[in-house]
């Protein structure tokens, strides 16, 4: 069936679409295919509402938007965690959003790393993104132990996946914590989550993971599992802008906890303002929280998450597949024989974006810029396409295939050095 591959094809996907709509609560960049909604998610008009809310409210109330108003601004971390829970498969309380992905993750390992009676030792993987890794280096020496020995990063067998099994044989009985991407920021792997939840609980260890590529473009079932802890940033698949907060889970069965970095913001709401030097928890999610809340940096999400509550998890993860599939399909029929190598995992255990790695990855994405196509490169060779489900449509797929044939062909890329930009 050769029909798959024209262009008529594509536009009957995006008509038979029921997701299409959304397309247009979105700022769309003028002229732009944007495949980069897996770094910075695109501006929803809802978003921009949102920020616009909050300014109104600073400059019509002054200190009383804190209580007063529609969204009052003290509760509004404890009411955006309650938006996002679905996303995670959470209750309402066991979400928060505060800090970020790296200030999550050193607020939640000060909390439940507690490496004692030769318990000592932390799990994590060799693909891991280079933040997570740096703040598990530094909680472990800030327990006096050496990173060296006491972080265990568990080796991938082909550079791009990881095998829940070597995992699996990595959690002994020295390990108090393990602490993994939900999806691999470069192929895009999902883990079993629930199966290394079940392994990490049958050995007495504690399990976290970093949603920041799975937010948002893959269903979570964290309380369903059992997960202890989650964190993750919003300004990727879940379009809350840059430096947006981030946000994190914590499993109702650790609600008592003593937060590893107390701050005032973490108390119960009807205490904080007593004053009192004795910390009185706010008894969930919350409690994980610091300081003042960035209201200006979480305002976008109330206009994102109603966009995610209205479309469901299931039918954007449904579309997702749909379009990465369709893309593989497209890059496999028209682009064989051109050097492109396809790394994400084929089945549906990809992600939300495809990882392409060719070797002259770096000036082929300079190439498709140029073309107004926005990719995502990863050094040394490798391309990050993500068709998002709430804005990109299947034409923009086979338009983005063409140009690649195009640049291909005609050796447009090699007008650029083969090199990455600083911020890549
Ligand atoms: C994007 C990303 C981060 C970013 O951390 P910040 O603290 O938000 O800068 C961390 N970890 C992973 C896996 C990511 O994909």
């Amino acid at each position: 069936m050769t029909e798959k591959f024209t262009l008529e094809y594509a536009k009957t996907l995006d008509q038979a679409d029921p997701l299409a709509h959304y397309r247009d609560e979105f700022c769309l960049i003028k002229d732009t295919i944007y495949l980069d909604g897996n770094s910075l998610g695109l501006l929803s008009k809802r978003s921009e509402q949102a920020v616009e809310d909050v300014m109104q409210a600073w400059k019509t109330r002054g200190i009383d938007g804190w209580t007063e108003g529609e969204q009052p601004w003290f509760y509004l971390p404890e009411k955006l965690g309650e938006l996002m829970a679905p996303l995670v498969g959470a209750e309402p309380d066991e979400v928060i959003v505060t800090g970020s992905t790296t200030a999550n993750l050193h607020q939640l390992l000060a909390t439940f790393y507690e490496p004692e009676n030769g318990k000592t030792k932390i799990v994590t993987d060799e693909l891991s993104f280079p933040t997570d890794i740096y703040a598990l280096q530094s909680q472990i020496a800030l327990k006096g132990l050496d990173p060296e020995e006491h972080l265990i990063k568990v080796k991938s067998r082909d550079g791009h996946t990881l095998d829940e099994e070597d995992i699996i044989q990595a959690m002994t009985e020295q390990v108090a914590v393990v602490v993994l991407s939900g999806v691999q920021y470069r192929s895009g792997q999902v883990l079993d989550m629930e199966k290394l939840t079940k392994a990490a609980h049958g050995r007495n260890i504690l399990i976290g993971f970093d949603l920041c590529h799975s937010i948002g473009s893959v269903p979570h079932d964290l309380s369903g599992w059992g997960t202890d802890f989650a964190f993750w940033c919003t300004y990727k698949h879940l379009n809350g802008g840059p430096g947006a907060a981030g946000a994190l889970y914590v499993n109702k069965r650790h609600f008592g906890v003593q937060p590893g970095l107390s701050g005032w913001f973490g108390s119960d709401k009807t205490r904080q303002f007593d004053m009192e030097h004795e910390f009185v928890s706010a008894g969930h999610a919350g409690a994980f929280q610091m300081g003042t809340p960035n209201l200006l940096s979480m305002a976008p999400l109330s206009g994102s998450l109603e966009i995610f509550n209205e479309a469901g998890l299931p039918a954007v993860r449904k579309k997702s597949l749909e379009l990465t599939g369709y893309m593989m399909d497209l890059i496999g029929h028209e682009l064989a024989g051109y050097g492109f190598q396809v790394r994400n995992p084929a089945d549906e255990s990809r992600g939300g974006h495809l990882f392409i790695e060719h070797p002259e990855a770096a000036r082929i994405c300079r190439a498709l810029k140029e073309e107004r196509i926005i990719p995502d490169f990863r050094a040394p060779n490798g391309i990050r396409l993500a068709p998002v489900a709430l804005y990109n449509t299947f034409e923009e797929v086979w338009q983005t295939v063409q140009k690649l044939k195009k640049i291909m062909d005609g050796e447009t890329y090699k007008k650029f050095e083969n090199k990455r930009g600083v911020v890549a």
